[in-house]
């Protein structure tokens, strides 16, 4: 996209943003067709670049909201929110945060103003029990989560809150706190992990040549073997999978996204992959569907 197509797109953007309380979401949603169970998504976003450009990880995401019941809201868990206790975004027009260094500028331009909802905010507060959640009112929107959004749905009309992920909080508590969202599913809430599932950015092949350094490719494929095989638990103790999935895991905030999205599986629904690739090596793009 160059910079003409590129601003004649944001002309398209709503230029304000008001919070939408659930009931006149609700009233929404009214003439929707829907099944009754919103999918659960885990998105490998990768380069904050994907928020702007055409490629086919953004074409995958496109047709995967097209295969979906139009959300009344989106709850995202970005790997790129890490917080010293859990906390939710309660503000009622959250900012874009441009949380990167050294992009085009065309990508610190963006803006993705959709609406907060302070009320799904406080219901999720309200869910989860598992440990004490804050309500937030300085984060907004980081690019683990507009890039994506932004891309799945660009008019920005469906309001998106922000759930963080807790350092201090084992994997097997923020697995055990996922389970507390699922009546959200049933309200039309579409809840997305963002995050990646191989994420090494130290050994990134900034050649491009590499697609995917064998040890990548060994760790995607026991990562999908075991979400197919609902291996949660195995998942959950993800350090003693072996050193393929040390290399792909070296901190743990891209992946633990993941884990929430497993948390919300019934169990007699499927896992389904997608963008299902390798890049620069030591970066994974598959994402993943439960429904
Ligand atoms: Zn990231």
């Amino acid at each position: 996209m160059d910079r003409k197509q590129f601003l004649a797109s944001l002309a398209l953007l709503p230029l304000t943003a008001t919070a939408m309380k659930l009931n006149d979401l609700k009233k929404l949603s009214q003439s929707m067709e829907r099944t009754g169970t919103m999918p659960v998504l885990f998105i490998g976003h990768g380069s904050p670049m994907n928020g702007i450009e055409h490629n086919e990880f953004t074409d995958g995401w496109k047709a995967m909201a097209a295969t979906m019941p139009k959300p009344n809201a989106i709850l995202c868990i970005s790997a790129h929110w890490e917080t010293n206790g859990t906390y939710v975004t309660g503000m009622a027009k959250p900012k874009t945060i441009h949380d990167f260094g050294g992009f085009p500028q065309q990508l610190y331009d963006v803006q993705y103003p959709a609406p907060g909802s302070p009320e799904l905010a406080k219901e999720v507060q309200g869910d989860i029990t598992e440990t004490s959640v804050g309500l937030d009112d300085k984060w907004g929107l980081d690019h683990g989560t507009w890039s994506v959004v932004k891309q799945m749905y660009p008019d920005a009309s469906i309001p998106v809150i922000q759930l963080s992920l807790d350092y201090g909080q084992s994997a097997q508590s923020q697995y055990n706190l996922a389970k507390e969202l699922a009546p959200l599913r049933q309200k039309g809430i579409l809840i997305i992990g963002s995050g990646n599932m191989v994420h090494n950015l130290r050994a990134v092949d900034w050649s491009g040549k590499t697609q995917g350094f064998d040890w990548a490719i060994e760790a995607n494929e026991i990562f999908k073997k075991l979400i197919a095989g609902n291996e949660h638990q195995q998942l959950i103790n993800y350090q003693k999978l072996g050193s393929a999935i040390g290399l792909a895991i070296p901190t743990p905030e891209h992946y633990l996204p993941l884990l929430y999205v497993l948390g919300l599986k019934n169990g007699d629904e499927t896992a389904t992959f997608f963008n299902d690739k390798m890049m620069m090596g030591s970066l994974s793009m598959t994402s993943v569907k439960i429904s």
